[in-house]
């Protein structure tokens, strides 16, 4: 299996530190709003390689963390608190704003049909972790205290941006960015980037915690940190994450782990995710009228399925510019896809004999797609060449798809692909449980009531009734 390694900047051949295990962390939300599809996206994209692994045969410790506390609007220690922000925007406390988004946060990815990690740990549940960590990173030379900050001291790091590819000079002169933001007269540097902040320099936080450099929170940086090594080990394989934490979040992860133990490489492969473009290019925004959610595409009759396809056809290393013309036609393509692979034909996925008869070719052809950086686009299209293909039995293209799905996650074997309505649903209920008794009266008359509402009804060869807007 290759993978693209941000670190590298190239594909390598996938090599974990233990063997069939491999460590895996994803920065996963800041809790203070609704996921927008951008962020969905890059939690897809972590989907498939989390599921490549698996179809790998790899055991996955799978880690997100919860983003609770200490991230400012900007990466760079600058702004608003995020937490803050929402809460006053709400009239609630931090603290039932993080409740509210961390719901709101599994209840998308369920619908996306995106595996739950292994563990979710949230910042707040690891504060003592943190100051472990900046006690560390503070015995080791690496840290400096200023207007009653503790910070980084980025300095002291010769190799300190190497995930951006530049030296800290280069990236020095080079990164607007980092001009426009160099205004906090306490840091020795510019990239220095603060590990604890004290109260003096936000004094009405809510959430706050005692430190030995005063009462105060983390940076936001240090969560990542402290948390994926308490689950994966002080190295690991794989680090996650948008193409935005590549400057700063990510870059300073690198500095402050790799100070606290002196093991490098901390993380073996780094890899991200690129933008979702809305409107006329810009990045997918927590504010303005770029802020899209699952919910805004329900509202206008998409599945949170049909933004799984949408995501599909195209390669995570490109930007995608997002539509609701894009969007339509993935609508169409899925429903497509979930019909042909379960109407008329004999679904049998029972287990070993199933995986005995898949296509031998088909199989190998998608293998080599998914292991070639996780080419997703590709695999769809292997996909819809199989479902076209009047050469393979259909038995043998049911068992096909039914294990390209653990990878594509498209609930092909599932009956469900339309919203149909729920009186709808109740009579497809009566009717099967009629065909099940071989009431054939019942069954027809139930059949022409399915058809007057609207819907063509298909029957199944295990029984089951399948119906499509008409
Ligand atoms: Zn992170």
């Amino acid at each position: 299996m290759k993978i693209y390694n941000t670190l590298t900047r190239q594909k390598e051949e996938l090599k974990p530190i233990h063997d069939k295990k491999v460590g895996l962390y994803c920065c996963g939300p800041t809790v203070y709003n609704y996921a927008h599809i951008g962020n969905l996206r890059s939690f897809l994209f972590e989907d498939f390689l989390r599921r490549t692994l698996e179809f790998n045969d790899y055991d996955v410790n799978q880690v997100m963390n919860i983003t609770d506390v200490g991230h400012l609007t900007s990466d760079s220690d600058e702004g608003e608190d995020k937490m803050e922000k929402g809460a006053k925007r709400e009239g609630k406390t931090v603290w039932e704003i993080a409740e509210h988004y961390t719901t709101a946060f599994f209840d998308d990815i369920d619908a996306l049909n995106i595996k739950r990690a292994t563990h979710y740990p949230k910042a707040t549940d690891h504060i003592e972790e943190m100051i472990r960590l900046v006690q560390r990173i503070e015995a080791n030379g690496y840290t400096y205290q200023a207007g009653g900050n503790v910070y980084f001291d980025t300095g002291k790091m010769e190799d300190y941006g190497k995930l951006t590819g530049g030296t800290v000079e280069t990236r020095h002169s080079a990164s607007p960015e980092h001009t426009r933001i160099d205004v906090d007269p306490n840091k020795k540097h510019p990239h220095d980037f603060v590990l604890w902040f004290t109260e003096s320099k936000h004094g009405n936080q809510d959430m706050q915690w005692e430190s030995p450099w005063g009462k105060g929170f983390p940076g936001w940086h240090l969560e990542c940190s402290a948390m994926s090594m308490k689950y994966l080990g002080k190295q690991f394989d794989i680090h996650c994450g948008g193409i935005d934490h590549v400057p700063v979040h990510h870059t300073n992860e690198i500095a402050q782990t790799e100070a606290a133990t002196g093991k490098k490489p901390w993380v073996k492969y780094w890899m991200h995710g690129e933008f979702l473009l809305v409107g006329s290019g810009g990045k997918m925004a927590k504010s303005g009228d770029n802020f899209v959610i699952l919910q805004t595409l329900r509202d206008r009759g998409f599945d949170a399925l049909d933004y799984r396809y949408f995501c599909m056809q195209a390669h995570y290393r490109k930007e995608l510019k997002f539509s609701w013309e894009g969007l339509e036609a993935a609508k169409t393509a899925r429903r497509r896809l979930h019909d042909r692979a379960n109407v008329g034909t004999c679904h049998d996925t029972s287990g070993k004999d199933a995986i005995n008869r898949v296509s031998g070719d088909y199989m190998q052809k998608f293998n080599t797609a998914i292991n070639d950086d996780l080419n997703i686009p590709q695999s769809l299209s292997i996909t819809w060449e199989l479902v076209d293909d009047t050469s393979v039995p259909n038995e043998e293209k049911m068992a096909t798809l039914s294990k390209f799905d653990e990878v594509l996650g498209l609930k092909l074997g599932e009956k469900e692909v339309h919203d149909t309505p729920k009186e709808i649903e109740e009579l497809i209920e009566q009717r099967d449980t009629a065909r099940l008794k071989k009431d054939w009266a019942t069954s027809d008359t139930l059949r022409k009531e399915i058809e007057d509402a609207g819907w063509i009804v298909e029957d199944k060869n295990d029984g089951g009734t399948i119906v499509k807007p008409k």
